[in-house]
């Protein structure tokens, strides 16, 4: 990485090179500002490498093995019904471990190639916020501290850790651990049945593990629509997940090469004996010791950076996207952040709806939603029209041999415009893109009745599911208006 002079200024200084720092670094640069983006991710050989979280061990390496392992399973388990016949079907799990560390590398590689193509100034080292909009640097080479017109604090987050299971690495890890394992784990205990647990659950469970997840809380996946929610429980048990609600991991301790994992539910303590056991509770903002104090930079409760709507913080000139600050700690999310603050700083006035920030789990059916819950709607009064449509009575759905889940449309009750879409299903993660461009366009329930979706398709599921908001469905036997 290019090393800048010690007397340089820049216009831009971001922080952190995940999804939401080198983003925002590129567009600065595309913009004409004069940028620098400071990351201090290693590999674990000890090379600096770009991308955050997101690239190194989130989004990109947990993809991949879902996809892998979906395609082992899928050939395991449902093969025979597609007259597909496969003797001493095996995997190799160093094979798909260097795919994963392929697809990672190439991409990480490829933001480098991006910064350098737009004259960014990468700079491998730990960034400190000083005053006045100045920022410090240690590295390899020492510790230096240039100055900006504008800094942008883009240091993403952290696994949480409970004081009942220590991460210890090896027994007990974290999500980037459950990445890694160099074989496929007996018995895998997850503490928390959220996202990651239910995404890695999903790798290890495809590949031959039993699975357990101890769920604190009373509700499962409570994120989520409570319709999707129940379905999604259906099927993960079906599919062999274990997942424990209402329990509490008291304490953990390691036994010859084992876990032995004390919980409590309703029902009394008892204790688990897994081989190992993954902590996914949970992210925090990354900014420990990450600004000095007589900044006056205003952290909030967590270590969250506090912004405005445009990303701006307490101070002058310095502003914060992604994970460190509020909202849902997605990839997605902070990159459009990076978009906002870079073209803002240019002079634009582009503007981000966190109504409208899609949200995915890429479990086996997928889970995708965008906008307000019914449980939302119901709490703020709002009258709303709700139609659903499965994916059962769908030919594409039918040919796939994923008929399992539905897409539910939740529209106003005065205005017929699209509130919320709530999708459990195949490639639910596509499907959504069309329900978010549509309520970008403030579209009604009618507006998507009225398009024509392609045939044999899965989006005609969308389709019919904003036909049953007046109860016009076609595939139905008698349709009906809810509520
Ligand atoms: P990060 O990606 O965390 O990047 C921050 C960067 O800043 C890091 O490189 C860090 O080393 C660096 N940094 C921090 N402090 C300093 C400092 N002082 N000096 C220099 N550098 C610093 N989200 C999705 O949208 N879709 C998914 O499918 C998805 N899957 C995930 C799967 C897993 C297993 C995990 C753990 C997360 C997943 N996420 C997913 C969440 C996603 O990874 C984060 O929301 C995203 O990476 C946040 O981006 P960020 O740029 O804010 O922070
Ligand atoms: P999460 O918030 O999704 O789930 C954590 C779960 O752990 C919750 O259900 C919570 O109730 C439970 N929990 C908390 N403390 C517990 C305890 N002591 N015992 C038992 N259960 C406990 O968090 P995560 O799964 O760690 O993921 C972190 C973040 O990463 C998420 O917020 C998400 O935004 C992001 N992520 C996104 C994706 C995606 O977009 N597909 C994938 C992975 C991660």
């Amino acid at each position: 990485m290019a090393k800048p002079a010690a007397a340089e200024k820049f216009d831009v200084i971001v922080i952190g090179a995940g999804p939401a720092g080198y983003v925002c670094a590129i567009r600065c640069a595309q913009l004409g500002l004069k940028t620098a983006c400071i990351d201090d991710w290693r590999t674990p050989s000890g090379e600096p490498a770009l991308g955050g979280t997101c690239l190194n061990v989130g989004c990109i390496p947990s993809k991949t093995l879902l996809e892998v392992s979906e395609k082992f399973a899928e050939i395991r388990d449902h093969g025979a019904r597609f007259g597909v016949r496969a003797t001493n079907l095996s995997f190799d799990l160093a094979s798909m471990m260097a795919h994963k560390h392929k697809v990672v590398a190439d991409l990480t590689r490829g933001i480098a190639g991006l910064f350098k193509a737009n004259g960014i100034t990468a700079v491998a080292g730990r960034g400190r916020l000083l005053s006045n909009r100045r920022v410090e640097v240690t590295s390899p080479e020492g510790r230096r501290s240039w100055e900006a017109e504008h800094v942008v604090l883009a240091c993403g987050s952290v696994p949480m850790s409970i004081p009942a299971a220590p991460i210890d690495g090896r027994h007990i890890v974290d999500s980037s651990g459950a990445l890694s394992f160099d074989q496929v784990p007996g018995r895998l205990g997850i503490v928390g049945a959220g996202v990651i647990g239910l995404e890695l659950g999903s790798v290890w469970r495809r590949l031959g593990a039993e699975v357990v997840l101890f769920e604190a809380q009373d509700r499962f996946l409570s994120i989520a629509d409570e319709a999707v929610s129940r379905e999604a429980l259906k099927q993960f048990s079906a599919q062999g997940l274990d997942i424990r609600i209402g329990a509490r991991v008291l304490s953990t301790r390691v036994d010859k090469d084992a876990v032995v994992v004390t919980t409590e539910d309703a029902k009394g303590k008892r204790e688990e004996r897994v081989d190992r056991l993954i902590v996914a509770v949970g992210r925090r903002p990354n900014t420990h010791d990450f600004v000095a104090e007589d900044t006056g930079l205003l952290i909030e409760e967590w270590g969250m950076i506090h912004v405005d709507e445009h990303c701006r913080t307490n101070l002058p000139g310095v502003h914060a996207i992604g994970d460190a600050v509020r909202g849902p700690m997605l990839a997605h999310k902070g990159s459009e952040e990076g978009v906002m603050v870079a073209e803002r700083i240019a002079g634009g006035q582009t503007r981000i709806d966190p109504d409208l920030i899609p949200s995915v789990i890429y479990t086996q059916p997928e889970i995708a939603w965008v906008g307000k819950s019914e449980a939302q709607l119901k709490a703020a009064g709002t009258g709303y029209r709700s139609g659903q449509f499965p994916f059962a009575a769908n030919g594409r759905a039918q040919a796939l041999g994923q008929t399992a889940g539905f897409v539910k449309i939740l529209a106003d009750e005065a205005t017929d415009r699209v509130l919320g879409v709530h999708i459990i299903g195949p490639q639910a993660s596509e499907l959504i893109a069309g329900a978010v461009l549509a309520m970008s366009f403030g579209a009604s329930s009618e507006d998507l009745a009225l398009t024509i979706f392609a045939h044999p398709t899965l989006s005609e599921v969308m389709h019919e599911a904003a036909l049953a908001v007046h109860g016009r469905a076609v595939h139905v036997a008698r349709p009906k208006r809810t509520p």
